[in-house]
């Protein structure tokens, strides 16, 4: 047999790794088929554990489609959202189990923040983000979002109930598990000699309601725009005000800012920052900010940390928006006329950062 020479592997080995760059989208539709199929919740209903036959008659589709549907497994198996497990017996159908992954699905519990970034309103700008690089006079306000819709998302929201229900949900799902996350481990912390919270850019209200939940004595509030505010839940002791945080903030001892600021360029964060500072009293008062974002090369630093920081960056631009480094959060604190901070990078790809006027 001729040995192929090192050349012919090197292609080989270089255009699997243009492929998989290439069809790295077919993960992200597999995913959504999953989601949109609520295979998750099938196999949970049985059990944990179903074959496809069993999660087919669930999820009530056409036994004709089984073998397609075991390609879409195959996919979502080798991507570790589900499992596979052969049963000894030949010839038996082989069970496929829930994961750490697909158990975040079940009830639909992490399913709106992938459905959002997954929605071709959001998707589709990003092939035109080259388009957008070519072009040298841009107004500053031209993101790929408002390059492919015409105007900026937070406008689109006011006019499109479905992509703010889209929006809304996406983010309070996260908040919901990522807060939750933080009030477990550092909660006593960070909230302790705070009698009052707001939440800017709160959105429906899902942070605010865990910390509300968790420390009673916290008096929690949320500014929101008018039409987000609109659709909050009223069977709650958190409290909803419309408003524009680029022009005031009504006066708490700290302000949350989750995944609110990487929306923003720099001359916009300190303009916000700049507003919560106002709000809050002094250091010794208790006064902070705490923010809830990414420190790009903060925190635990495998590459596939490190990939998702990269990858949320660009996933930013859609909006103009940037994931920050300890320095480029630094600047804006100092411009905004915060004294001091602290980032606790203990959530994942993401930290906690309290800012001390
Ligand atoms: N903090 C929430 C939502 C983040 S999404 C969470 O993490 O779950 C960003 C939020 O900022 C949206 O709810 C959006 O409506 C809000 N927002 C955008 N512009 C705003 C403005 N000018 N004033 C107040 N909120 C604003």
């Amino acid at each position: 047999m001729e040995l192929i020479h090192s050349t012919e592997h090197g292609l080989l080995d270089a255009q699997l790794e243009l492929w998989h760059n290439t069809f790295a989208f077919i993960k992200s539709m597999a995913l959504k088929s999953a989601i949109d199929l609520s295979i998750a919740d099938a196999i949970h209903l049985h059990g944990g554990a179903a074959t496809l036959p069993q999660i087919l008659t669930k999820i009530n589709l056409h036994p004709s489609k089984i073998p397609n549907l075991r390609r879409l497994m195959r996919v979502l198996t080798t991507t570790n959202v589900f499992s596979i497990q052969h049963p000894l017996a030949h010839g038996n159908e082989p069970f496929y189990t829930l994961t750490s992954v697909s158990r975040l699905l079940i009830g639909g519990s992490q399913t709106p923040f992938t459905a959002l970034v997954l929605n071709p309103i959001i998707v589709s700008p990003f092939f035109e983000l080259g388009t957008w690089f070519q072009k040298h006079e841009l107004p500053s306000d031209l993101c790929i979002f408002k390059q492919t819709h015409g105007r900026a998302i937070w406008e689109m929201t006011k006019q499109d109930a479905t992509l703010d229900a889209l929006v809304n949900d996406g983010l309070s799902c996260d908040s919901q598990l990522i807060v939750d996350i933080a009030i477990k481990l550092h909660g006593a912390e960070i909230f302790k000699g705070i009698s009052s919270l707001i939440d800017v850019g709160g959105g429906i209200g899902a942070a605010a309601q865990a910390i509300s939940k968790a420390f009673p004595h916290v008096e929690c509030s949320v500014l929101d725009l008018a039409h987000v505010i609109a659709k909050v839940p009223t069977d709650t002791d958190v409290q909803f005000i419309a408003g524009d945080m680029f022009d005031s903030i009504p006066p708490a001892d700290a302000v949350l800012l989750k995944s609110v600021l990487h929306d923003w360029d720099h001359d916009d964060c300190v303009k916000i920052l700049k507003n919560c500072r106002k709000a809050i009293p002094p250091r010794e008062a208790g006064g902070k900010v705490i923010i809830i974002n990414m420190v790009i090369g903060a925190g635990i630093s495998d590459s596939k940390h490190r990939e998702m920081q990269a990858m949320f960056d660009v996933y930013m631009m859609l909006v103009n928006g940037m994931e920050r480094d300890e320095q480029e959060w630094k600047d804006i604190f100092s411009e905004a006329g915060f004294s001091n901070y602290r980032i606790i990078p203990v959530l994942g790809v993401r930290s906690i950062i309290e800012v001390y006027p």
